[in-house]
């Protein structure tokens, strides 16, 4: 028989995840006083589908060479592309460089603040436009990733897992439990995603150590497996053209001179899937041609 939750007490959520938040949260860069609105924009572009870990040092590099959004638009797309290296997914670097171009026409070189405008940015979407707005405005709005997601979805509606994504239903479960204050709401919002990162992890989470125990509805119906809808699986990346493409990049970005068909063909086996993944890096713009036959990183 399934268990059924019971409905969560979900006053005391807030306040008990926001000082749990204050006592254990990790300093990480994008967190401490004085760090720059650009350099936030900039961590969420890196933090879409890459880990804190490997995002840390190539930040810190990044902001470095680059720390305005001005000062990355004066420089090729291909150089962000090229700096980009190996956090992967690398159209996030050519849009980064076509927001920070348009952060410098549209709004004089400085991050908007206003989620409407943000969203107007090249690469930003729904989430990273919020997450911007309140992390380094601290604008009151709902911000909600996977770990906010799973977190709400145990404690609030007693499920082990979260259903696929719904923006309207995510944003809504999280208003509910949102502070009315800006800062309180922006601790909050920063609470809810660490605690899923580091304590409501995906799996054996570390109930004894959560400050929301006593509330959680999953914890209190004894863990019922989970039974909706399942998000789709990724496909695996060795053997992909995912993989074919990052090997091409990796060859032009390791030299400033052109990088020929045959210097390509010595990189994967299949021609037919490297011909697949250079047409792909061709349409996305990460990739250009020079000549028939010979390519670079873009302008
Ligand atoms: S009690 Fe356990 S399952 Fe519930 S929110 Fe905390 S860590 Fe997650």
């Amino acid at each position: 028989m399934t268990a059924i939750a019971p409905p969560a007490d979900t006053a005391g959520i807030a306040p008990a995840i926001t000082a749990w938040f204050r006592a254990n949260g990790r300093d990480l860069p994008w967190r401490r006083d004085g760090f720059s609105a650009w350099g936030t924009l900039v961590s969420e572009f890196m933090l879409q589908q890459t880990p804190v870990s490997r995002v840390v040092p190539r930040l810190e590099e990044w902001l470095e060479r680059w720390p305005t959004p001005v000062a990355l638009a004066a420089v090729p797309a291909g150089e962000a592309v090229r700096a980009w290296a190996s956090l992967g997914y690398p159209r996030r670097a050519l849009w980064l460089h076509a927001a920070a171009v348009e952060i410098t026409e549209r709004h004089g070189g400085v991050v908007p603040e206003d989620v409407d405008a943000l969203l107007a940015l090249s690469g930003v979407g729904d989430y990273t436009a919020r997450a911007v707005a309140v992390f380094a405005y601290g604008r009151r709005h709902p911000v909600v990733d996977t770990n906010t997601r799973r977190v709400i979805a145990r404690a609030v509606a007693g499920q082990a897992d979260p259903a696929p994504p719904g923006r309207v239903r995510d944003l809504e479960a999280m208003s509910t439990l949102l502070p009315v204050d800006a800062t309180e709401a922006a601790a909050f919002n920063a609470g809810i995603m660490e605690l899923g990162a580091l304590v409501c992890v995906a799996r054996n989470p570390r109930c004894a150590e959560c400050p929301i125990r006593n509330v959680c509805a999953w914890r209190t119906a004894g863990y019922p497996a989970y039974s909706g809808p399942r998000k789709k699986v990724q496909k695996k990346y060795a053997g992909s053209d995912r993989q074919v493409r990052g090997l091409i990049l990796a060859e032009l970005r390791s030299t400033h001179h052109p990088v020929t068909d045959l210097e390509i063909a010595g990189l994967w086996q299949d021609a037919a899937q490297l011909g697949r993944a250079m047409t792909g890096l061709l349409a996305d713009g990460l990739a250009v041609m020079v000549e028939p036959g010979s390519y670079t990183l873009p302008d």
